[in-house]
C-alpha cells in the first residue's frame, strides 16, 4: 500500500501544510509549494505596504528639503 503525501513543505512558512490548502508555484529554483493562505495574505498586504512606502518616501523628501534649507541658510551667513 502506497501512501500519497498529503502535506507539502511550504517555502513561505517553512513548515508543512495539507496539499489541499496549497498551490504549486514555479520559482527560479524550481517548483515549490506555498500555502494559499500566505499567497492571499501577501496580496492583501501589498496595497497596505504600498501606501506605507509612499508615506515614508514623502516624509523623507520633506525632511531632506528642510535640511537643505538649513544648509543654505548657514552657507549664506
Ligand atoms: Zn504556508
Amino acid at each position: 500500500m502506497t501512501t500519497t503525501p498529503t502535506t507539502a513543505y511550504c517555502y513561505h512558512c517553512g513548515k508543512h501544510h495539507p496539499i489541499e490548502e496549497m498551490r504549486q508555484l514555479a520559482t527560479k529554483t524550481g517548483k515549490r509549494w506555498r500555502c494559499i493562505k500566505s499567497i492571499e495574505a501577501t496580496k492583501q498586504g501589498r496595497t497596505e505596504r504600498d501606501a506605507f512606502g509612499k508615506r515614508v518616501t514623502a516624509n523623507n523628501k520633506s525632511e531632506s528639503q528642510s535640511k537643505a534649507r538649513i544648509t543654505l541658510n548657514v552657507a549664506g551667513q
